[in-house]
């Protein structure tokens, strides 16, 4: 619930302490309008989100745009905290994993992967994943809740601040591809990609920000409607209707021919592909019939295919296939559409796809 912030002359709200302040960080200008109060004019409201979210202020004391007064009574009770570093966790490769404290104790995790052409920020949209796909160790702590919109471009802003990352450099890009299903949290994913792009704000391109799903055929369609929307990004990670039920149970909710039907439709714009991501387990889904298989499914789709060699983790039963067999997969693939092998970034820190559990790589031995 927003709280308003009275105003009137002599009158002050009573102090909250730090943690008991509510974060600005995640309100849309009508929120941030109601916590200002009747009583101001709209350009006020224009001038606190410039501050949240165009200059990134690390403390409501900084924005010396609003009267003293005014700042001194929504400090009393709004904060523009993001998520604390409770631990990173640095690559050989380069890549930082960051392990973010929430409000109520609960921890989540997000990653920077810097290359040479472009840094790229994951970020996660719920604490755990309901979705139980046998392949990732996000699955194994179940859901344990949605993030909120303030949460989840708090992660982006967070690692933005920490590394000095500019959204006017267009080196930066955006994956909700850490734990969580982004669409079975859509509400919250969309005010968060509405505020990533507000170009008065945080302003980057929604070009270079993308949503990946395990198939929630439902709310893709309602993400297509959306005016605001990140790329999307599908895993499909099986072949077939049978082996895609084993791998990821959600296809017996949302049958892989309802999930094609559903790309089939997805309003592209003129500039997008939809990306299908395929996790290869060896022995298992990675064969040259399967590589077939896919071209088929994806035929006279406007789309691309990143493959991702599977990240081992414990408790995960695959193995990750050879680079000759990626090869050969990827081969047969490229043949008939554009198709990458995803580099593992970060499996040291267990930073890569699929291995963000909160594991703690101080205590854990990787392979
Ligand atoms: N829940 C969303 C986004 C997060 S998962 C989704 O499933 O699309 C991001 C990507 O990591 C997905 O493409 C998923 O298939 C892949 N992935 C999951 N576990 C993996 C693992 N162990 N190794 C490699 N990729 C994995
Ligand atoms: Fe959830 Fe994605 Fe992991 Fe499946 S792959 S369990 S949808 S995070």
């Amino acid at each position: 619930m927003l709280q308003s912030v009275k105003i009137e002359d002599g009158e002050s709200a009573p102090a909250a302490s730090q943690a008991e302040r509510t974060s600005l960080i995640g309100l849309e200008l009508p929120e941030l309008a109601a916590v200002l109060g009747p009583n101001q004019p709209a350009f006020r409201t224009r001038q606190l989100f410039d501050a949240l979210y165009r200059q990134q202020v690390a403390d409501l004391s900084e924005i010396s745009s609003l009267p003293i007064s005014l700042r001194n009574q929504i400090l009393s009770c709004y904060s523009a905290d993001l998520p604390a570093i409770e631990h990173r966790y640095d690559s050989s490769d380069g890549t930082k994993r960051y392990l973010l404290g929430l409000c109520d104790g609960r921890t989540v995790e997000a990653v920077l992967m810097p290359e040479e052409t472009r840094d790229t920020i994951c970020i996660s949209s719920q604490v755990g994943c309901p979705v139980d796909c046998k392949f990732c160790l996000t699955a194994l702590m179940g859901l344990e809740r949605n993030l909120t919109a303030g949460e989840i471009i708090g992660q982006v802003l967070l690692i933005m601040r920490e590394n000095g990352l500019k959204a006017a450099d267009t080196r930066l890009n955006v994956v909700m591809m850490g734990m969580g299903e982004p669409l079975l949290n859509l509400d919250a994913v969309l005010k968060a990609s509405r505020l990533l792009c507000d170009s008065t704000g945080i302003a980057i391109s929604p070009k270079r920000i993308t949503v990946s799903t395990s198939g929630i055929v439902p709310k893709m369609d309602e993400l297509g409607r959306a005016a605001v929307r990140p790329k999307l990004a599908i895993s499909l990670n099986a072949s077939t209707e049978e082996q895609r039920q084993e791998l990821m149970p959600i296809t017996r909710k949302y049958h892989l021919a309802e999930l094609m039907d559903a790309c089939r439709r997805y309003p592209l714009r003129t500039w997008e592909k939809l990306t299908f991501e395929y996790v290869l387990l060896g022995g298992v889904n990675d064969s040259d019939a399967d590589a077939k298989r896919v071209v088929r499914l994806l035929a006279n789709l406007n789309c691309k295919v990143n493959l991702i060699a599977l990240n081992p983790g414990p408790g995960i039963p695959f193995e990750t296939p050879s680079d000759h067999r990626v090869a050969g997969f990827q081969a047969i693939v490229k043949a008939s559409l554009p198709c990458f092998v995803r580099k593992p970034r970060g499996r040291d820190i267990f930073a890569a796809c699929g291995q963000l559990k909160r594991v703690n790589t101080e205590l854990v031995q990787v392979e």
